[in-house]
C-alpha cells in the first residue's frame, strides 16, 4: 500500500440493535483503483456503503476520504465532496424521462438539493443536457432519452442510474451490485463501460458477487463475512485463498 489511499475506512463497527453487522472494518482504497468488497449474503457489504455515504452512523470508528473525515456529515454533503453511489435497488424517478432523471444530479449538484421547482428550468439548462446526452450515449441509452425512466426494464435502469453518478463526475464511485438482475450480455456491457471510466482515473469501490465481474474489474479485493474483513488483496491471491472459499461453501 502506497500513500496514494484515498478513502481510509478506520476502524468501523456497526451493530444494529445487538447484531454486530461490522466488526473491525479497516479498509484503504487508493486513488484510481477498482477495490471489490466481496462476500456472502448478509456479510455487511451494503451496510459498510452506506456508512460510507453517511446514510448510516457508524458505532465506532471513522471514515477519512482525502484526509476529510465524513463521519457525522449528512449524505448529501459527502455527495458533494465528491462520492457518487449506485445502490443495489435503483433510485430514480420513474415519471420522469431518462434524460431528465440524468440532468438532475448535475443540477443539484451546482444548486443544492433538488426541489421539485427545478424542473421548471431544466429545458433551459442546454449545457447540461448536452453533457446528459453524451453520457447516455457512453452507457448504450441514448435511444431511450426520451422514454419514462419507470418504464425501462432493470438492466436500463441500472445503467440509467449509473449515468446518474458519471454526470456529478466524482472522484470516488461506489457501486453495489451494479450487475444484479442483468443478463449475461447486459453484464458484459457494463463490465466494458466501467473499464471505460477506469481508464478515466475514478476511483471505485464496487460491491459485486458475479465472480466473472469482480476478477474482470478489480485490483484489489477484500472478503467480507459475518461483519468483518477475513481476507485482502491481489485478486489471484484472494481467489487461492481457502479462508474465501470456506466463507463461500458456508454461505
Ligand atoms: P450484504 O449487503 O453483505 O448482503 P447487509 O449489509 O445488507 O449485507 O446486511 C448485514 C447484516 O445486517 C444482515 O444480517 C442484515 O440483516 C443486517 N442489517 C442490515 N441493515 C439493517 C438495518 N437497517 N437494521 C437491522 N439490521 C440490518
Ligand atoms: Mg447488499
Amino acid at each position: 500500500m502506497t500513500d496514494n489511499v484515498v478513502l481510509h475506512v478506520a476502524d468501523v463497527h456497526k451493530n444494529f440493535a445487538g447484531l454486530h453487522a461490522l466488526s473491525d472494518i479497516d479498509l484503504s482504497v487508493e486513488e484510481g483503483q477498482t477495490h471489490a468488497i466481496i462476500g456472502p449474503n448478509g456479510a455487511g457489504k451494503s451496510t459498510l456503503l452506506n456508512v460510507i455515504v453517511g446514510r448510516l452512523a457508524p458505532s465506532r470508528g471513522a471514515v477519512i476520504f482525502d484526509g476529510m473525515v465524513l463521519t457525522g456529515r449528512k449524505p448529501y454533503e459527502i455527495n458533494q465532496i465528491g462520492i457518487a453511489r449506485v445502490f443495489q435497488t435503483p433510485e430514480i424517478f420513474p415519471d420522469l424521462t431518462v434524460l431528465h432523471n440524468v440532468m438532475i444530479p448535475a443540477l443539484s449538484k451546482r444548486d443544492g438539493p433538488f426541489r421539485l421547482n427545478m424542473m421548471r428550468t431544466l429545458d433551459s439548462e442546454t449545457a447540461i443536457r448536452q453533457e446528459a446526452e453524451d453520457i447516455l450515449a457512453d452507457v448504450g441509452l441514448h435511444e431511450r432519452r426520451t422514454t419514462h425512466a419507470g418504464a425501462l426494464s432493470r438492466g436500463d435502469k441500472r445503467r440509467m442510474e449509473l449515468a446518474m453518478c458519471l454526470i456529478q463526475k466524482p472522484r470516488l464511485l461506489l457501486l453495489d451490485e451494479p450487475t444484479a438482475g442483468m443478463s449475461r450480455h447486459d453484464t458484459n456491457t457494463t463490465i466494458e463501460l466501467l473499464k471505460k471510466i477506469k481508464s478515466r482515473g475514478m476511483t471505485k469501490v464496487i460491491i459485486e458477487h458475479d465472480m466473472h465481474v469482480v476478477f474482470s474489474l478489480a485490483d484489489r479485493i477484500s472478503v467480507l463475512a459475518g461483519g468483518r474483513i477475513i481476507a485482502e488483496g491481489l485478486p489471484d491471491a484472494v481467489r487461492g485463498d481457502p479462508r474465501v472459499r470456506e466463507a463461500y461453501l458456508g454461505g
